[in-house]
């Protein structure tokens, strides 16, 4: 699709050649390396406290210390948090978040080396009205805007401070929502107005982003904004981020699906993790991500293949039932349990298979793998009833016990296949020959194992997926990664690159990552994790909840931890938590509740975009919330 085009190969790795930003005395864009930036929690009012944070995440590897300023005092206490860090000897140049004051931001502009504006609410509406705009209207809010913000242009360019242009999924304006929705298309249509005014001004000190916690929405809102930037001259240097992704693992593989899908297309020049928990322990995880593409570019070629898949909307690719595999389907886990000395019963307890010994009987969580690949191993016990075993040829033509057990083989072994209603072939792309595929057409008893060994996999899988859809194939396919020598943190954000990049274009009936050295538990529930990132398989409750800043008003480490031991059972239910009245109902977009701090000690909860309790006192808050939880049907008893 020529006019889908937003990014240099879909193939072979190459970054997106943005134009270079200076903000202080560090380039941002161009030839750069991929700069890893983050956000204070601390009071801006509270100097030292700002001041001895930025020093912690600079010592952590911080290149761009952002604070907010949300009023006057704050911008103006920008200049002594400046002063204080450049006197300690820390020249890292700071941003001020700007939300809804103008003034706040002409006053940073004069100060700090860059600015954030976030189009929806500067000096746009947001107050969840529906407003019908004519043509006329519409355009003259639009003149009023381009007054309201040229100020601020021209000092940026004055003061050589250079700007981000910061669209949140969460607080469009209520002007843009009437015209183009809740969408990536408004989304862009927010910063590109706001471009255009810049461009107009001859400013270009600018960095763009494009955030959202889905990361759906948000990997499709980048595609988008390149996409027009290309059709428009532009190359602005693009900031990236999942907003709210939450804390722990959840919050690092949503951010890895979302961050690292844009990263192996080139897309990125800098990064900002969102975690709930202290600033400097999202660095490691920003480094993390950026460090894999340093050496990326010059791979051993992929041979570019035609497509058709849109990758501005999710289309989930056509596949053919096969058992509960493909077709309309959730995806599969598969876990690996070949490198095992033996399996017992016991052992599948880490994939959410638990076996209780008085009651004779098999417990599955939510996050119970579907299939487990056992190898050369043999299996001597009743398994759950709703799992299913793979075995290699060999061990499975011995085992003989045969019901929900499978073969797999490798593809040339497709002219003798075993007598199994269902065989797994493993390939990667370079077997895909036109008489593999045709051969794959031919039964409809069989699912592909996609393998990989490239250096650019997420890309060569990709390859493999259009070649088939290309000839019309419709196998089901498994997509099948293997990790060595990584840690844990690596193993999550890798994986949930690697994979998250293919399910999040609707590409895979199923996942099967091999990790002998990561403990199974977490293997399985990375898996999971990246399924519910790229909403391919809802197994669990989301939290949205915001990495706080100097506007929190409660402890938003403690209280996720609360909210999540009262509610981590609620599969697919959506809480979001966040530290203030001003940003957060915008921010918690498509949470199905909501947990707002209003004041100091006070909360008001949300149910979708509507206030359902004002200022409830802080301590009884998580317990109004489980009310309120029960009241609208979404509670059940834990099991
Ligand atoms: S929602 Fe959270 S991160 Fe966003 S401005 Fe409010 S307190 Fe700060």
């Amino acid at each position: 699709m020529e006019n889908s085009r937003y990014c240099p190969s879909l193939f072979n790795y190459q970054r997106f050649r943005t134009r270079e930003v200076m903000i202080g005395n560090v380039g941002f864009g161009g030839d750069n390396p991929i700069r890893l930036q983050s956000m204070t929690t601390t009071d801006t009012m509270d100097t030292e406290g700002t001041i001895a944070q930025s020093i912690r995440m600079i010592e952590a590897g911080c290149e761009l210390v952002r604070i907010t300023a949300p009023s006057k005092n704050e911008a103006e206490n920008l200049a002594n948090i400046k002063a204080g860090l450049r006197e300690k000897g820390y020249s890292a140049p700071i941003v001020a978040d700007i939300h809804f004051t103008p003034n706040a931001a002409e006053i940073a502009a004069g100060i700090v080396e860059k600015v954030r504006v976030n189009p929806g609410n500067y000096a746009d509406k947001k107050k969840f009205e529906e407003i019908e705009y004519t043509d006329e209207t519409y355009i003259a809010e639009l003149a009023r805007i381009r007054e309201r913000f040229t100020p601020l242009v021209l000092l940026c360019k004055q003061n050589k401070t250079a700007m981000r242009i910061g669209t949140n999924h969460g607080s469009l304006s209520d002007r843009i929502l009437s015209r183009y929705g809740d969408t990536p298309l408004g989304m862009v249509e927010s910063a590109m107005e706001f471009l255009r005014i810049c461009r107009d001004h001859d400013f270009h000190d600018i960095v763009i982003s494009m955030k959202a916690s889905n990361a759906q929405v948000m990997v499709q809102a980048y595609r988008l904004l390149v996409n027009h930037m290309m059709q428009e001259g532009m190359n602005y240097p693009l900031h990236l981020g999942v907003t709210e992704a939450g804390d722990g693992e959840d919050g690092r593989i949503k951010s890895a699906v979302g961050i690292g899908t844009l990263l192996e297309d080139g897309l990125g020049d800098t990064i900002r993790v969102s975690l709930t928990e202290a600033p400097e322990a999202e660095i490691p995880v920003a480094r993390m991500l950026a460090e894999r593409y340093e050496k990326r570019t010059g791979h051993a070629v992929i041979a570019e293949v035609p497509t058709s898949v849109n990758p501005f909307e999710y289309t989930r690719r056509n596949s053919a039932t096969v058992l509960n595999i493909g077709g309309k389907n959730v995806p599969r886990v598969i876990m690996d349990f070949s490198h095992r000395e033996e399996i017992t019963a016991a052992s599948l307890f880490a994939v959410g298979c638990n076996y209780s010994v008085p009651l004779d009987k098999w417990n599955l969580t939510d996050i119970a793998c579907d299939f487990i690949y056992c190898g050369s191993n043999k299996i001597d016990f009743e398994i759950p009833g709703t799992l299913g075993l793979i075995f290699d040829r060999p061990q499975w033509e011995q085992h003989v016990q045969k019901d929900r057990c499978y073969p797999i083989v490798g593809i040339h072994e497709l002219t003798s296949l075993p007598q199994s209603d269902v065989v797994f072939v493993h390939a990667s792309l370079q077997d895909l020959t036109e008489q593999h595929i045709e051969e794959l057409k031919k039964y409809n008893h069989l699912v592909l194992v996609l393998t990989t060994s490239h250096e650019h996999g997420m890309a060569e899988q990709r390859a493999a997926f259009f070649t088939l859809m290309n000839a019309g194939c419709e196998t089901p396919v498994i997509v099948w990664r293997s990790y060595n020598g990584l840690n844990e943190d690596r193993f999550m954000l890798y994986s949930a690159t690697d994979l998250g990049a293919l399910f999040i274009d609707g590409l895979g009936d199923g996942i099967f990552l091999s990790a002998p050295e990561i403990p199974m538990q977490r293997v399985n529930s990375t898996a999971f994790g990246i399924l519910q990132a790229t909403r391919t398989r809802i197994s669990k409750t989301e939290y949205i909840s915001c990495p706080s800043c100097g506007r929190t008003l409660f402890d938003l480490q403690e209280t996720t931890a609360k909210i999540r031991a009262r509610t981590s059972h609620l599969k697919g239910v959506k809480i979001g938590i966040m530290g203030c009245i001003v940003n957060g109902p915008g921010e918690m977009a498509d949470a199905d509740y909501g947990y707002v701090g209003t004041g100091p000690g006070k909360i008001t909860l949300y149910k979708e975009k509507n206030v359902v309790k004002k200022n409830v006192a802080e301590e009884h808050a998580v317990e109004e919330l489980i009310s309120l939880i029960k009241e609208h049907g979404d509670w059940v008893e834990m099991g």
